[in-house]
């Protein structure tokens, strides 16, 4: 029979994930020959067999691959003249260069989960348990190729026995990089006490019991834990860290205690796989999670734990019977990144806690944990981080360049750039805070080492006033500034592989327009290489600097004396709906005429929170979204359908001012909120759609983008997408690429690489 002989080339994590020993069994399988080496970059696999067998083995990998794997593209080519193989052989790691995969942190697997409470095992309760599948991958690497030597397990030697199973390649722990044990591994102290090991363990467990606030080294930082069945440890908590209502995480002692808390529908992939992110869940009636951990939000970002550690905050040999349900909340002064270190929790989070639980395994790279809600039975990204950062997105085409984008100015990720494979970063988080500047520019050169890339261009937000713009000129190289709205479009492009020109819906809180307002609730029409702004909301006037992000009650205000330029009528309705002072509403009015601190705006986030304020759901944020998310969730209380027909879109502007004074109109006829609120939401995505329809006639383009922070919100996603592809729109959404700040990077570094392909740099 004619064999014919393949070489593949496996791209993805493939590295440190039992991939070889994979192979060599597929090969097997199929009855084929030939040899597997690790490249770095990617693994190389020579096949040789039948056709038949050949094609067997690809399937195989392709549909069996290792189950921590993650195989982001096979190439084939075939080969002549080549040698003849007599057995299929794994052949040592020959390192060359090229593009490089580097694993995420991966959740404790099932196995390391029982060998930790089997008493038999050597492993017994041991914090750092870990193996093959699973463990630390990314914040432990100082740098590539991932082997023990450049990660910080590097100070723990390998007691004879580990080191059997680490060359042993019929062992669970086969080239497991951070593998260790009770006698060989790190260990758990208090931070400043003579505790350690067991006694550390027991007396974390016994402050959780009391209501107690404990910090706890998790995997890529610290957490701040209490009992979150304690209403009070909760409320502790909050005025500890000056965190009035934002909503807390959640770590569940295991499946079944998920269960009865909240309603799992298409989740549980998500939540028991080997990411383990906080995953937004709907609470059950009568949960014992403490009002306090969200209130007034029906729903709960909740995971399970992921570290072996946190495990054993919930079941040890101790005796003690410690609460099923923990807050698990990023430690941090609100603003600066996640602790992860004890210097930094010393001088940082000491007095937000009553004791701090440490190890002295090393966090290289801080790695905040990720939070995912779900649109029709999918993963919608909140934030990408810990279990996906850094895979990378591929593009088809022919890209090349390096390039830094720098992201945007809240919630801010980077994304590194080498030809079509973009690298988006772990979540870094406000730049507000200059701490966190710091850590963006340290994030940023670990990173620029980890994947051995210097840049030949940055990218960053067109604002001037952005720390992530300041940044970004630091550098010396050629700058390509890009406008917020469109790099949100891009990115969710990119995300879906997109490279055709679109309509792009960037609905958004505020970033910088090119005409020097704030824009905010944009229709682009865009390519990779640029825009142009077809459509926007009504403009209004953004009054109070600052302070109009946090107090929605100030743009209803704006937008009321707007409508009417009538002081009397004005404060005849603010003082009707409780808006505010007579006083305030007068300088309010006072600024309105006279231009100061006040700013043209199109933002949709400020839109919704306006119509918050006036539907007298939420008058101001403590946090960020506040008021538009209470919005949602009182909207989402409405059960019924609403038609509505009339025209919102006159000479390309979407008549947000008409919907306002609607939704006014009928709120002082006593109208209920949620009714009010369901119908903002439907009139809304009843004008988007209008206005793609203008769109489409001007453009002849039927592809539409659906992006920006606002697109958070669910029900306005459902409300566009069903009707847009009612009517034969093609639409792209996000899926593992927020829609929010945090996703734009990557849509910087998208544009700043097709200008570079230009040569206009
Ligand atoms: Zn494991
Ligand atoms: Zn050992
Ligand atoms: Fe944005």
């Amino acid at each position: 029979m004619n064999k014919i002989t393949k070489e593949l080339r496996v791209y993805g994590i493939v590295q440190g994930v039992g991939f070889r020993p994979t192979v060599d069994r597929h090969a097997h399988t199929a009855g084929i020959t030939g040899t597997v080496c690790n490249k770095g970059p990617y693994v190389e696999v020579m096949v040789q067999g039948t056709e038949e067998g050949v094609t067997k083995f690809v399937d195989l990998l392709n549909h069996e691959p290792p189950r921590r794997a993650a195989i982001l593209k096979i190439d084939e080519k075939d080969v002549e003249d080549a040698p003849e193989y007599d057995a299929f052989t794994i052949i040592e790691s020959k390192r060359i260069s090229g593009e490089i995969f580097i694993s995420p942190d991966i959740a404790i697997c099932e196995d390391c989960q029982r060998e930790l409470y089997d008493p038999k095992d050597r492993r017994y309760l041991h914090p750092f348990i870990n193996c093959t599948s699973c463990g630390p991958r990314l914040t432990i690497l100082d740098e590539l190729p991932y082997d023990r030597e450049r990660t910080s397990m590097k100070r723990f030697p390998m007691c004879p026995t580990c080191a059997h199973e680490y060359h042993d390649p019929a062992s669970r722990r086969y080239d497991a990089q951070p593998v260790c044990c009770n006698e060989c591994g790190p260990e758990v102290f208090i931070l400043d006490t003579d505790m350690k090991g067991r006694e550390a363990i027991t007396y974390a467990r016994k402050m959780l019991i009391e209501g107690k606030i404990v910090a706890i080294k998790g995997i890529g930082g610290f957490h701040l834990a209490c009992d979150a069945t304690n209403n009070e440890a909760v409320q502790l908590l909050r005025r500890r860290k000056h965190r009035p209502v934002k909503p807390f995480a959640l770590m569940m002692r295991n499946q079944a205690r998920l269960e009865k808390e909240c309603m799992v529908t298409d989740e549980w992939d998500v939540i028991l796989g080997h990411q383990k992110p906080i995953v937004l869940l709907p609470k059950k009636e009568g949960s014992s999670v403490a009002e306090a951990v969200a209130p007034g939000n029906p729903k709960i970002g909740v995971m399970l734990p992921y570290a072996p550690l946190q495990c054993l905050l919930f079941d040890y040999d101790d005796g003690l019977k410690t609460p099923e349900i923990l807050v698990m909340t990023s430690a941090n002064i609100s603003g600066a990144p996640i602790v992860h270190n004890d210097e930094e929790a010393r001088s940082q989070i000491l007095n937000l806690t009553d004791c701090i639980m440490t190890h002295n395994r090393d966090i290289r790279i801080r790695c905040d944990d990720t939070v995912m809600d779900f649109y029709h039975h999918e993963p919608y990204m909140i934030r990408r981080s810990r279990g996906y950062a850094p895979l990378p997105y591929i593009l088809t085409g022919d890209y090349q360049g390096r390039v830094l984008a720098v992201g945007g100015e809240l919630k801010n990720t980077f994304c590194l750039g080498i030809n079509n494979l973009m690298y988006p970063s772990s979540y870094i988080g406000d730049l507000s805070d200059l701490r966190t500047v710091d850590a963006l520019k340290e994030t940023i050169s670990r990173f620029e080492e980890l994947l051995e890339m210097t840049p030949d261009i940055i990218a960053c937000d067109a604002h001037p006033n952005y720390q992530s713009n300041r940044v970004a000129h630091e550098y010396g190289l050629p700058v390509v500034e890009i406008q917020h709205h469109y790099a949100h479009i891009v990115s969710c492009m990119a995300e879906n592989d997109c490279h055709d020109q679109v309509i792009g819906v960037s609905f958004d809180g505020t970033g910088y327009g090119l005409d020097e307002t704030i824009w905010g609730g944009e229709f682009l029409i865009c390519d990779e290489e640029d825009f142009t702004r077809a459509g926007h909301i009504s403009r209004f006037l953004q009054i109070g600097g600052d302070c109009a992000s946090k107090e929605g009650w100030r743009i209803a205000v704006s937008m009321i004396y707007g409508l009417y330029r009538d002081e009397e009528k004005t404060l005849e309705i603010v003082n009707r709906l409780q808006l505010c002072e007579e006083k305030a509403a007068k300088v309010i009015m006072k600024q309105y005429e006279r231009k100061i601190n006040s700013v043209t705006s199109t933002s949709a986030g400020r839109l919704f929170d306006a119509v918050s304020a006036i539907l007298r759901i939420r008058k101001a944020s403590t946090y960020e979204s506040e008021a538009s998310t209470m919005l949602q969730f009182e909207a989402q209380k409405y059960h019924e359908d609403l038609e509505y027909k009339e025209s919102l879109v006159k000479d390309h502007v979407l008549r947000t001012d008409k919907i306002f004074k609607q939704l006014l109109t009928l709120k002082l006829q006593e109208g209920d909120s949620s009714k009010l609120a369901y119908l903002f939401h439907k009139m809304l995505a009843e004008g988007i759609v209008e206005m793609c329809h203008i769109l489409r006639e001007d453009t002849s383009l039927n592809t539409v983008a659906l992006s920006g922070g606002v697109f958070q919100n669910t029900l306005l996603l459902e409300l566009c997408e069903t009707k847009l592809k009612e009517d034969k729109f093609d639409v792209l959404i996000h899926h593992l690429v927020p829609p929010n700040d945090g996703g734009i990077a990557l849509g910087q570094a998208v544009v700043a690489m097709n200008r570079y392909m230009k040569g206009e740099y």
